[in-house]
């Protein structure tokens, strides 16, 4: 579904990613893990075109969008529109409820019909297991509650892909779980995602490629087997030694 090849980001002179390549079948799920400032976030970012790549070929569906010429707003926006993506929290909008910020997207924005909408709506906010919520306002909920509407919300869009960007990282340890489950059951549809995470063991039990990064280059790509367990380098090593 996803290739990308010879992606590459400079902020000013500082590199952050230099060449990286992978691709992303139908239905799967790959994690990235990587220290910190190693390009991860920024890999989500040009998959999304919220960083435009200075370089590189990156390819969801049928969209193919080559960063090394120039880059219309219409190409930026149709790849924008391939995939969605969910944040370390996220700002809901506080005056609407919790079903009104999941199909505000769908209705405003792709103006699709707004009762199909809301029952799709429903729909997904009893896939990420807050069905009884939809009335409420974000202010009601909890922290992963509220990370959860997040999730609804980028699927509501229909998108093909769904990029995760630490999604639990900003959350009270008691609540990680509840969104991991969610994302676990997204998985077991069939939705294609690309997670970035610290969460070793949610990469062990779900991911079925896992690319570690370190200096803007993917070091190690394989199963959670040979990437978490049996690593090559001792950069990957060190890394997992760290963080386990
Ligand atoms: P983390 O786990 O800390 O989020 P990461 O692996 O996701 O790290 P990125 O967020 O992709 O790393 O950032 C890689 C490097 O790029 C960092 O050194 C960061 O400071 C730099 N960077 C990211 N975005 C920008 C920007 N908009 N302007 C300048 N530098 C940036």
């Amino acid at each position: 579904l996803v290739s990308v090849s010879g992606l590459a980001k400079s902020f000013g002179d500082h590199e952050v990613l230099r060449s990286i390549d992978f691709e992303v079948m139908t239905g799967s799920v790959t994690v990235l893990i990587g220290p910190s400032g190693s390009g991860k976030t920024t890999v989500l970012r040009s998959l999304n075109a919220l960083d435009l790549a200075d370089a590189g070929v990156v390819r969801i569906g049928d969209v193919e969008v080559d960063f090394a010429g120039p880059v219309g707003k219409a190409e930026v926006a149709t790849l924008r529109a391939q995939s969605g993506m969910v944040f370390q929290s996220h700002h809901l909008f506080p005056h609407l409820t919790v079903l009104e910020n999941v199909t505000a997207g769908p209705v405003l924005a792709q103006r699709r019909d707004r009762a199909a909408a809301e029952e799709e709506g429903r729909e997904l906010l009893r896939l990420v297991g807050i069905a009884d919520k939809a009335d409420a306002y974000p202010y009601q909920l909890s922290g992963g509650q509220q990370q959860r509407v997040g999730i609804a919300r980028a699927l509501a869009i229909r998108p093909q892909l769904m990029l995760f960007d630490e999604p639990t990282s900003a959350l009270d340890p008691e609540l990680v779980g509840e969104v991991l489950t969610a994302m676990k059951d997204l998985a077991a549809q069939g939705w294609t995602m690309v997670v970035v995470t610290h969460e070793i063991r949610f990469a062990q039990q779900v991911a079925d490629q896992v690319l570690f990064m370190d200096g803007g280059v993917v070091v190690e790509r394989g199963t959670p087997e040979e990437v978490l367990t049996r690593p090559r380098t001792e950069r990957a090593r060190q890394f997992l030694h760290r963080i386990l």
